[in-house]
């Protein structure tokens, strides 16, 4: 059995900065986590291991931690919330991706200039609720189907980090027929790696049998990943780490995809990679490359 690794796959560069800023952190005993630093269980175990207190995504609305320090985590949170904490005499560390960031920025600007601000992405989701809880009006919208007519005369559409830009276009479309006298001003805020990480999976696509989808049970980004190998007819394994693989899944295929979503560690994909060239029926494993930004896709024989 052939493993493809998806050459741009698993934790992005926001992630990856913030939990590196989380581990150099000397006292954790004395900061809260305000929210899910990652959708990956191993990681908040091992968090919760060295010391770090946290208040979950579901639980954090209006909370004000114990503890002197708190962390605001690489999705944001708004500014009303940032200054409700410091009021509350904590101390933020701020962890927030800057592609996040540009995100609040854009909406704001939109705001400002007299645009109701219809940000494309999941209702409730963190990134998405950091950006408009600034806002005093906005419109989320997660599917076509949401979109109405919405009697202003400017639109500023803008999009959470993590959408797929198809979708994201579709949407756009509708948005464009449903408000014919309005003007539509739009903002890419789809973040880079994203796109990066759905080029490769497209290539992917082409070459493979079925694809080994790695990531947190909880993980929007990982379960899009799935969907999108469903939606091209390829069974998808979701799997957290090389203990869930299923040895039978790979009978009788001669290519498997890997990919992973963005909170996934290195460790964890090499994990199951080793042990999927283990369950297949060579036993010669040529390795899998090293990983790659490019949004192409590279092939291991094993
Ligand atoms: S998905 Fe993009 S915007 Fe979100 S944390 Fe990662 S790099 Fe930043």
């Amino acid at each position: 059995m052939r493993i493809v690794r998806a050459c741009a796959m698993g934790m992005c560069p926001g992630v990856r900065n913030a939990l590196k800023r989380v581990l150099s952190i000397e006292h954790p005993e004395q900061v809260t986590i305000f929210g899910d630093l990652v959708h990956n269980e191993v990681v908040l175990a091992e968090l919760e291991r060295r010391g770090f207190r946290r208040i979950s995504e579901a639980e954090r609305e209006g909370a004000v931690p114990t503890t002197r320090d708190v962390l605001i985590t690489a999705h944001g949170i708004s500014d009303r919330d940032r200054r409700r904490l410091e009021v509350a005499g904590k101390r933020v560390i701020d962890t927030t991706c800057p592609l996040v960031r540009r995100i609040h920025v854009a909406a704001r600007a939109l705001s400002e200039r007299g645009h109701l601000v219809v940000m494309i992405g999941r209702p409730g989701h963190v990134e998405v609720n950091g950006v408009v809880g600034d806002l005093d009006r906005c419109e989320v919208v997660p599917d076509p189907g949401a979109v109405r007519n919405y009697r202003e005369e400017r639109l500023g559409v803008i999009c959470q980090s993590t959408v797929r830009p198809e979708h994201a276009r579709r949407i756009l479309a509708r948005v464009r027929r449903l408000n014919p006298g309005s003007e539509v001003r739009v903002v890419d805020t789809i973040c880079r790696p994203t796109r990066l990480r759905q080029q490769a999976m497209e290539s992917l696509l082409d070459l493979v049998q079925a694809v080994v989808v790695i990531g947190g049970r909880h993980s929007n980004n990982t379960r899009q990943l799935v969907h999108r190998v469903e939606a091209r007819g390829l069974p998808a394994y979701h799997v957290q780490s090389a203990a869930d693989l299923d040895p039978s899944w790979f009978r009788g295929l001669e290519t498997v995809g890997v990919t992973a979503g963005t909170s996934t560690l290195d460790r964890t994909i090499d994990e199951v990679c080793s042990d999927m060239s283990l369950a297949s029926s060579s036993s010669v494993r040529a390795g899998c490359p090293g990983r790659q930004s490019r949004p192409w896709s590279s092939v291991a024989a094993t």
